[in-house]
């Protein structure tokens, strides 16, 4: 064991673009501020080009290794997403001892540091004697729900979405029950039970440290850094969003375009790395976004119409050519204000540029974080996960995002897409949205200072992992 060699840090994303973003930049930091050598381990269902992208753009002086695949073939067909990777996660544990006892030999490991599914590491962690930590890359609301679900799983008897009233948890805006995370909708699905099983884990973390910053949830802020006996104590080190774009993604024909744009005149549109709409509710999309007059950056994954709205989630990618199930005629019609990009845009570049002035967004969180980061307003659209429940917080609590009406059986109207477009383009709510965003922005800007609080945050962590003599 190399006592003085640099203090090592294993870092276990889940699969997920969304997830190896966040931690990739934790491991940029903890490396340039820290002086600490870090390895990302992944679970060999990580494998897709979309997330190698991600872990072959980090500095050299972050080793990264993929745990040996799983068998998963006795999942049944429509097993939750939740469960996939709860279930390859808790399969690859043994994997993951062999790899850490292999790290520990050969370096000074000071700390693993889990993801939301993986807190099965946490034992492993404790039995190689390194302390165990989650990084939560979601906000403190989502982190409230996991911490409470186990008291809410013995109180509640009926299903969340039939909860009466919206569900208030300490210092978290009330979310009524069916905007609740999605994968606790269902009690009898097994993704629920895995939900459980993870939130009751995250108490045996020795600290927990989440991609968020205090003036965007002061309230709940203010209750989870108290500490509380028998829960970890809670850093908050965010926003943590890559600032610039990835390798290649510079001279992306988008970006020219914008250039061409006037200032603030373009709402963006993307549903993160995985999210996919119906073929109904794409066309509504687009024919509101025509109806609407604005100028649109859009970002088209072929549709799903079965009900999969995350079907990209391993690849990121469209599975066809998603044009051609544009309404007849809109690319013609729009292409003087419109342009549209299959798959995958330079997603932190375009936000950042001076041409965007709005952002239809799935609400993922680093989305949300680089929105925030850009001082960019939201137009809410959650699809999956905690997306839902994230949109209630930042039209409600935040108070940087508008949200469109669904009719009934969940369409969002063309009619209604293009007055919610307009408003935040052009409308008073609009312009509220982007000054609550702007002094958002700020505030985060402010935290991730030197000295500021995002920084200190990290820095105590980092101090806890740092040998004393
Ligand atoms: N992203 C991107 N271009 C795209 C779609 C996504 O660069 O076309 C990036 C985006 O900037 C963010 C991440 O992928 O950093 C998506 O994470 P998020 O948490 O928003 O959503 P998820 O993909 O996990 O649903």
């Amino acid at each position: 064991n190399g006592g003085a060699a640099a203090p090592h840090v294993g870092l276990l994303p889940m699969p997920g673009t969304g997830h190896l973003i966040p931690f990739g930049e934790l491991a940029k930091i903890l490396v340039s501020r820290h002086g600490f050598s870090v390895t990302i381990i992944t679970l060999a269902a990580s494998a897709s080009k979309a997330q190698d992208a991600v872990l072959s753009s980090l500095p050299p002086a972050i080793a990264s290794l993929a745990l040996p695949a799983v068998p998963l073939d006795d999942l049944p067909a429509d097993a939750h997403l939740v469960t996939i990777l709860a279930v390859a996660a808790s399969r690859s544990a043994h994997f993951l001892r062999t790899e850490l006892s292999r790290l520990q030999a050969s370096s000074n490991l000071v700390a693993i540091v889990g993801d939301i599914f993986t807190t099965d590491a946490f034992a492993v962690a404790r039995g190689l004697g390194v302390p165990p930590y989650l990084f939560f890359p979601s906000n403190l609301l989502c982190l409230s729900i996991f911490l409470h679900l186990p008291e809410l799983d013995a109180s509640v008897a009926c299903e969340y979405r039939d909860l009466p009233e919206p569900l208030r948890l300490p210092g978290c805006v009330p979310v009524p029950g069916p905007e609740l995370v999605e994968p606790i909708q269902d009690r009898s699905n097994e993704a629920y039970r895995w939900m459980l099983h993870h939130g009751r884990q995250y108490r045996d973390a020795e600290g927990i440290i989440v991609n968020t910053f205090e003036a965007l949830e002061p309230d709940a802020a203010k209750v989870l850094r108290q500490n509380e006996p028998g829960r970890p104590p809670v850093y908050l080190v965010g926003p943590l969003t890559r600032t610039l774009p990835a390798v290649g993604e510079k001279d992306a024909e988008c970006l020219r375009w914008l250039d061409r744009q006037p200032a603030g005149s373009v709402l963006f549109v993307s549903f993160g790395s995985a999210g996919t709409l119906s073929t109904a509710q794409m066309a509504e999309l687009a024919l509101g976004l025509e109806m609407s007059r604005e100028r649109f950056l859009w970002v088209v994954r072929s549709p799903n119409d079965d009900g999969d709205v995350c079907e990209a989630y391993f690849t990121a990618q469209s599975k066809a050519d998603p044009f051609r199930f544009l309404p007849a005629g809109f690319v013609e019609r729009t292409s003087e204000v419109g342009m549209l990009v299959p798959s995958w845009a330079p997603q932190v570049a375009v936000l950042g540029h001076s041409a965007t002035g709005g952002f239809l967004s799935h609400c993922g969180w680093n989305s949300t974080m680089e929105s925030v980061m850009a001082g960019v307003a939201i137009l809410a659209w959650p699809l999956f996960a905690e997306q839902r429940q994230n949109a209630v917080m930042l039209a409600e609590g935040a108070r940087i995002a508008l949200r469109p009406q669904a009719a009934e059986g969940g369409l969002v109207s063309r009619e209604e897409v293009a007055r919610v477009v307009k408003e935040l383009m052009e409308g008073e709510e609009g312009k509220a949205a982007r000054r609550r965003v702007l002094e958002l922005q700020e505030a985060a800007l402010r935290g991730l200072e030197d000295g500021g609080a995002a920084v200190q945050a990290l820095d105590e962590v980092a101090g806890r992992w740092k040998p004393t003599n």
